[in-house]
């Protein structure tokens, strides 16, 4: 684990300004550029010439809108759409090898985590239909026109069709054994698109930046000789629980605060329990720290169902991977290797 400073501290956010000289005698500034890609908010911030970044930058947003084309199984060109809805089988390579990591990390949290979730995710009303690519509320589709809670038939009848097991990596492509399973990347493409437009990033050079996409982020270098600063959002309220100052690292977060209804005060949220069909509800928020967004993200959600006990256990087995939990009673629970690195500040 590279340097990681967890800071105690409710900051809201802060502005990071760097104007140095490159090597070259050009000036390097911060530049910045959002864009809405796989349903969310993405910004790049990079340092360099302007020239440089701006194109850096356009290259690595086009590599994150090709991932979103080809994973999003509302988009009727997609593969994932032909495999859902046509039993075609995928021979996509990126697809492949990301069903493969989901595959192995579904493995090792049996079953917290699993792609074929997504007959779930339909049933508890949590896909609206809504594939206009907009922001929810800019594309006249109500996104939680279908949310209610489901009789426990229906849940069984889903869960008859839900399990990554379904799933046949045979000759180079992926096929599956009963026809309505159904896959969903919304765990772990962010993830896998971020990695992707960092490689980018360096490829073309840059050796400083933050790639956001809706607070699913990667760090890489650093700013002004420090990692940077990533604020943790609170769950329950205004501002963040914490910063983690990270360098070449992705600061992943599943929360119940993302996609939601209530019914009786009892929140029901996005991320589903693949082995009971309920949404998760003992945690409310999960970041996974670590070298790869695609595993930290894939993480994040497994850890939210795996809950604080479990899920704990597991990060302290694996070196690479820290976490910072939110229990439903609003403790915050740090992974042992954030703790060596605890510097609290204004308590
Ligand atoms: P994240 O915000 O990364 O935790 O991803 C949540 C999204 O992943 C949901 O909106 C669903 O599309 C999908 N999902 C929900 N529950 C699970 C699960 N247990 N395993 C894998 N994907 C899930
Ligand atoms: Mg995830």
């Amino acid at each position: 684990m590279k340097k990681v400073v967890v800071i105690g501290l409710l900051v809201i956010g802060f502005v990071v300004t760097a104007l140095l000289i490159s090597k070259a005698g050009r000036r390097d500034s911060l530049h910045e550029q959002t864009r809405f890609l796989m349903g969310t908010y993405c910004t790049i911030q990079a340092v360099g010439p302007e020239e440089d970044v701006k194109i850096a930058v356009r290259k690595a947003f086009g590599r994150m809108q090709e991932i979103d084309d080809r994973f999003n199984p509302l988009n009727p060109g997609s593969p994932i759409y032909a495999f859902n809805e046509k039993n075609a089988p995928i021979r996509d390579r990126d697809i492949l090898e990301v069903v493969e990591l989901a595959r192995q990390v579904s493995e090792e949290c049996a079953g917290a985590f699993d792609i074929t979730v997504y007959p779930l995710g339909e049933l508890w009303g949590f896909y609206p239909g809504d594939s206009s690519g907009l922001p929810a509320g800019e594309s006249g589709v109500d996104p939680w026109g279908e949310a209610h809670l489901p009789e426990k038939k229906e849940i069984d009848d889903c869960l008859a069709r839900v399990g990554y097991k379904n799933l046949v990596f045979e000759d180079g492509e992926i096929r599956k054994l009963n026809p309505d399973v159904h896959i969903d990347f919304g765990a772990i493409a962010k993830g896998y698109a971020i990695d992707e437009a960092s490689k980018i990033l360096r490829s073309e050079g840059i050796t400083s930046a933050l790639i956001d996409a809706g607070g699913d982020i990667y760090a890489i270098g650093e700013i002004e000789g420090e990692g940077w600063g990533i604020g943790l959002r609170n769950p329950r309220g205004e501002g963040v629980i914490g910063v983690v100052q990270a360098s070449d690292l992705a600061v992943v977060t599943s929360g119940d605060y993302e996609k939601f209804f209530e019914i009786d005060g009892i929140r029901y949220c996005h991320i589903i329990d693949p082995r009971t069909g309920y949404p998760s509800r003992s945690l409310i928020s999960v970041s996974v720290i670590g070298p790869d967004a695609v595993l930290a993200d894939a993480w994040a959600t497994a850890l939210f169902v795996m809950g604080p006990e479990e899920g704990m256990k597991r990060v302290e087995q694996m070196p690479d991977m820290e976490t910072v939990m939110v229990t439903p009673d609003e403790r915050i629970l740090y992974s042992s290797g954030l703790k060596e690195n605890l510097e609290v500040i204004g308590q």
